[in-house]
């Protein structure tokens, strides 16, 4: 785990950057540091590998001041990426990638070499490269596959640690949604001691699992899990920087199986138009979800075109009202069956198992009950995992007198 203790660091000229900093990144566990520009993210990453050294303070890891023994040997348990790669543009991608690999055998001839670069192909396969990069140059790749090159490079001699500054800011949004999937999918089998800095709360809050939100001049507004953070700003500064909808956000974090959703207003498309029409009076709903032999779902149908039906008719043969996306119960979040929901002419979204089956079908009031239920469990769950992030401020439920 990293430690900052006491940390301060005064710039030349009297800038402070960091001031009296106290964080705690728990081994295993992608922290990120957010906040306006020049607050000091950048300055405190690197007293983590000494490219830069605290005015005041220690930096700790696993217990160690990183000031004891050399740089170097430091650095080569902390992988860096940072914003555009860094790649040596009159190195093969493979070689890119194999920079610490090749450093550490003197840049040998040989098994050496064989080696490292067969564990340069197994990143490649492992950061999403296809393998038929791995003779190109770094200008024949694009900003995205560059930035994963840049990855795998700092994963190349399996760091504990790795730090990353801005690494998906210079690529455009939909190839940094996908980096930062990618990061995602790493962690969860590397379980890597990640520091990232970020200006973009958004993928702070997609990528941490836990958010140390700056003040400007380096200090810590609060450190949080993000959806504690979306939950419970501790002031109106975390709040603003935030945005307006974090509330809707923080649904992201919430589990669409704590909804208890309704299995009554459904029907088969096989059904008599009389006997949907007996459904729709017992469930007291204007609307139908109509389902197929196998559960799955069709379309919505109304009341008034159930009795617009012909003598004989079922409830297939109505019109049926397309029925949107659906919401996988096991899969999905709170927010996802809110949109649907919204987004359904029906006012109700259609929740489903594995397998596509219709399990039941959502409502605002069973959305509301779900929201308040999952607030709660996540509140305390949240608190205990940003305790271990230190002696921080964390958000404090208010005291009755
Ligand atoms: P951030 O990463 O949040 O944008 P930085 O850590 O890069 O912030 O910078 C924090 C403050 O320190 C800024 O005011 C910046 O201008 C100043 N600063 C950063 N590096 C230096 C340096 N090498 N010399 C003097 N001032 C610096």
């Amino acid at each position: 785990m990293i430690t900052f203790d006491g940390v301060t660091k005064r710039y030349p000229g009297g800038t402070i950057a960091v001031d009296s900093l106290d964080l705690i990144v728990p081994t295993g566990t992608t922290m990120v540091l957010v906040g306006p520009s020049g607050c000091g993210k950048t300055t405190t990453l690197r007293m983590v590998n000494r490219m830069v050294e605290p005015t005041e303070g220690r930096v700790l890891l696993d217990g160690k001041d990183v000031r004891d023994g050399k740089a170097s040997a430091l650095r080569r348990g902390i992988g860096y990426v940072i914003q555009q790669a860094g790649l040596f543009p009159h190195r093969t991608i493979e070689d890119n990638i194999a920079t610490v690999p090749l450093l550490m055998a003197g840049w040998g001839r040989g098994k050496a070499r064989a080696r490292a670069r067969a564990r340069a192909r197994e990143l490649m396969e492992l950061t999403g490269l296809d393998a038929s990069l791995a003779r190109r140059y770094p200008h024949q790749l694009s900003g995205g596959q560059q930035q994963r090159v840049g990855v795998a490079r700092a994963l190349a001699a399996d760091p504990p640690v790795l730090l990353m500054d801005e690494p998906f800011s210079a690529v455009d949004p939909i190839v940094r949604a996908s980096l930062q999937d990618e990061l995602i999918r790493l962690q969860a089998t590397l379980h890597k001691t990640v520091v990232l800095v970020t200006h973009d709360i958004e993928e702070a809050i997609k990528v941490g699992d836990l958010v140390a939100l700056f003040r400007p001049h380096g200090v810590i507004a609060q450190v949080d899990t993000p959806e504690h953070l979306l939950s419970a700003p501790v002031d109106s500064y975390v709040e603003n920087f935030l945005g307006f909808d974090r509330g809707i956000r923080r649904l992201s974090f919430l589990a669409a199986s704590g909804l208890a959703l309704d299995d009554r207003p459904i029907v088969g498309d096989d059904s008599p138009a009389a006997a949907a029409l007996g459904v729709a009076a017992q469930a007291e709903d204007e609307w139908l979800l109509v389902v197929d032999g196998e559960r799955r779902p069709r379309g919505w149908v109304t009341v008034n075109a159930l009795t617009a039906l012909l003598p004989g008719s079922h409830a297939g043969d109505a019109e049926l009202v397309p029925y949107g996306h659906t919401v996988g119960v096991a899969t999905d979040s709170l927010r996802a069956a809110l949109d649907a929901t919204v987004l359904s002419p029906a006012g109700r979204a259609v929740g489903v198992d594995a397998e596509g089956r219709v399990v039941g079908v959502t409502s605002y009031e069973r959305l509301r009950a779900a929201i308040s239920a999952a607030g709660e469990a996540i509140s305390a769950a949240g608190e205990a995992l940003a305790a271990q992030a230190g002696d921080v401020p964390v958000a404090e439920e208010a005291v009755p007198d």
